[in-house]
C-alpha cells in the first residue's frame, strides 16, 4: 500500500496540477483521488449530504471528516490498485488524525505545491469553470482556512521529514521536473 498526499494552495491552472497528477498516475502507477472532486460528485448525486456539502464549498469551509473519509474509503475500495495519490486532503488536523485512525494509512510523502495568495487569486479568477467558490469573497475565505487549518497539517508532516515542497509559480515544465525529482531514489528535497 502506497499513498501520497498532494497539497496545493488551490493554485488553479498554470501550475499544471492536472498534468502533474496525470504524470504520477502514468509513470508511477498511482490512482488519483481528488477529495474536492469526490465531494462535488457526491453533492451532484443528490445525496442526503448534498446541500450541506454545497454550502460548505460555497463558504470555503472544510466538510466534516466522516463525510470526506467515507468517500475516499469507497473510492479506495473500488479500485484494485494499492497506490493512491490523494489530492486536496487532509485539510486540517482532524481530517488527518481521523483518516489515519480509520484507514491505518500514512503517506509515504507529501507533495506541497506552494503558491502566493496573489498568484492563486489571479489564476482562480481566470479559470471560469463555473465553480461556486471561485469568486473573490470565497477565495479570501479559502485562503484563511488554508493558513489556519491546512498549514498545520503540512507542518506536522514536515516535522516527520515527509514534505516535498514545490514552487508552483514556476512554469509548468519546471514544476514537472521538480515533481519527478520527488520520485527519484534520492527522494527530492525536504522542505525547509
Ligand atoms: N473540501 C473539503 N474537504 C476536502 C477537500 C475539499 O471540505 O478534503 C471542500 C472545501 O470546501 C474546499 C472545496 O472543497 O474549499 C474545494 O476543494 P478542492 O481541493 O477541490 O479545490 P481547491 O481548493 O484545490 O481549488
Ligand atoms: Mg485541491
Amino acid at each position: 500500500m502506497g499513498t501520497l498526499f498532494f497539497f496545493n494552495l488551490f493554485c488553479g491552472p498554470g501550475s499544471g496540477k492536472g498534468t502533474q497528477c496525470a504524470n504520477i498516475v502514468q509513470h508511477y502507477g498511482y490512482t488519483h483521488l481528488s477529495a474536492g472532486d469526490l465531494l462535488r460528485a457526491e453533492r451532484d448525486s443528490g445525496s442526503e449530504n448534498g446541500t450541506m456539502i454545497d454550502n460548505m464549498i460555497a463558504e470555503g469551509k472544510i466538510v466534516p471528516s466522516e463525510v470526506t473519509i467515507k468517500l475516499l474509503e469507497r473510492a479506495i475500495l473500488e479500485t484494485d490498485n494499492d497506490k493512491f495519490l490523494i489530492d486536496g486532503f487532509p485539510r486540517n488536523e482532524e481530517n488527518r488524525a481521523a483518516f489515519e485512525s480509520v484507514t491505518g494509512i500514512e503517506p509515504e510523502f507529501v507533495l506541497f505545491f506552494d503558491c502566493s495568495e496573489e498568484e492563486m487569486t489571479r489564476r482562480l479568477l481566470s479559470r471560469n469553470q463555473g465553480r461556486t467558490d471561485d469568486n473573490i469573497e470565497t477565495i479570501k475565505k479559502r485562503f484563511k482556512v488554508y493558513m489556519e487549518s491546512s498549514l498545520p497539517v503540512i507542518e506536522y508532516y514536515n516535522s516527520k521529514g515527509k514534505v516535498r515542497r514545490i514552487d508552483a509559480t514556476k512554469p509548468v515544465e519546471e514544476v514537472f521536473d521538480a515533481v519527478k525529482a520527488c520520485f527519484a531514489p534520492s527522494g527530492g528535497t525536504i522542505a525547509a
